[in-house]
């Protein structure tokens, strides 16, 4: 038996960030940039103006008041779009747009609200600051500066400002392609409902869905039968696309357990029991030429769960270039007492809710590790430690989020 540690380190030395690869801005979204970008304009790109209303010479309207209202002649428009390179006259002033560039020279913005909003001559009833209303140019980013780093995930955010610096095609950490193939006999497509002896490929679609939610691009194979000759084509077929493998279900001590029996021989490939529970039976190795990464987890599907949890996401954030873990562990006090097996981890299976006062978790159902419905009902694991075996009610546990944390009412 090994610790879960000991399978997660062999498991985050082996894999690898994944080679940079160029993609359109737009499909680089969830990725992470694998070179800094540095800009070669500045932002704002020009002195631009931040209202609609009048480029002034601010001097112009020092003195103006209510009582003494200062009247300027228009010399013309300027609308956000204009290329013309304008300048203003002192005395005189030009209607503006907002994000319309500046004419040299003005130095101020009178906002059309502080006017009468005349067109050819305009009054104004108050002096402006010297550069009131004025975006200056490169006042937010300068041409020459570093705007992002490489390890950087591109989001919106990340996205419209390389957008804005000019950016047509970024160096990204493409997202893992991650196979998943479901074994068992007794396996049917999902859709159907099952007859007698039969099981849909629930670990299946949780898988596809999981890796999709890791913003990775996953690969649904579908069921491949007990049989070593099968399963062993499959893999091998799958490996030309993958840059890493799931496979759940056979690698128990059971007799059909098909993905051991052909994986156990291969020196890449090791099968550990691991101390946890849900769990114990794990896969870990690499395969083919470009040593792909093959995780082969337990296949009930609370097993597989956790399993993807503990190991798989960590290595596939890797992969991306991402962090190892990204979500920080939620501290909540158990609801009530349960028990917890003697030298294993144990993941229970809860749901967080938090009062002002802080997080409560309690148990979320049938702990069985085929209970899809508390698996379904859950928000969290709770990470029980090896050496406890009981948990009692106040008890301050270390929690691994699965979804939102509830509001208690
Ligand atoms: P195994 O790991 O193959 O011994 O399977 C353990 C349990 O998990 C059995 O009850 C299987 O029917 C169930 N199981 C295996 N694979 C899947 C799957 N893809 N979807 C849902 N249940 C599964
Ligand atoms: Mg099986």
């Amino acid at each position: 038996m090994i610790t879960v540690q000991e399978h997660l380190s062999r498991i985050v030395e082996t894999v690898q960030r994944l080679p940079p690869t160029g993609l359109d801005l737009l499909d680089a979204q969830g990725c992470v940039l694998a070179r800094d970008v540095t800009s070669e304009v500045p932002l704002p790109g020009f002195r631009n103006s931040a209202m609609d209303g009048y480029a002034v010479y601010a001097a112009d309207l020092a003195a103006a008041s209510e009582a003494a209202p200062v009247t300027l002649p228009v010399a013309g428009d300027i609308a956000a779009g204009s290329t013309a390179l304008l300048g203003l006259a002192q005395g005189q002033s030009m209607r503006i747009m907002t994000g319309a560039p500046m004419p040299d020279g003005a130095d101020a913005v009178v906002p059309v609200e502080s006017t009468d909003g005349g067109t050819s001559m305009v009054t104004v009833s108050e002096p402006v600051p010297v550069g009131r209303h004025v975006r200056q140019a490169g006042e937010d980013v300068a041409a020459g500066d570093l705007v992002m780093s490489d390890g950087t995930r591109l989001g919106p955010r990340q996205i419209a400002l390389l957008a804005a610096v000019g950016t047509g095609q970024v160096t990204v950490t493409p997202k893992p392609r991650v196979v998943v193939i479901s074994t068992g006999d007794e396996l049917i497509e999902p859709g159907t409902r099952p007859g007698f002896g039969q099981v849909v490929d629930s670990n299946g679609l949780m898988l596809t869905a999981a890796v999709r939610a890791l913003d990775c691009t996953p690969f649904r194979v579908g069921c491949v039968r007990d049989d070593a000759a099968t399963f062993l084509s499959t893999i091998e077929r799958e490996l030309l696309r993958a840059d890493a493998v799931i496979t759940t279900g056979g690698v128990s001590m059971g007799a059909y357990d098909t993905v051991k029996e052909v994986l156990s021989s291969v020196a890449a490939m090791r099968f550990d029991k691991v101390a946890m529970q849900p769990g114990m039976p794990q896969g870990f190795g690499v395969l083919g030429e470009r040593a792909v990464p093959v995780f082969t987890l337990p296949g009930n599907p609370v097993s597989a769960m956790v399993s993807f949890e503990v190991f798989v996401a960590p290595a596939l954030r890797l992969m991306a270039g991402r962090r190892q873990q990204e979500a920080s562990m939620v501290s909540a006090v158990a609801a009530h007492d349960w028990s917890a097996p003697a030298g294993k981890v144990q993941f229970a299976r809860v749901v967080l809710s938090e009062d002002g006062s802080g997080c409560t978790a309690a148990i979320a159902g049938h702990q069985g590790s085929h209970a899809l419905g508390s698996l379904a009902g859950a928000n969290a694991l709770a990470v029980i430690p090896a050496d406890v075996t009981s948990v009692r009610a106040g008890d301050l546990l270390s929690c691994h989020p699965l979804g939102p944390i509830l509001e208690a009412s």
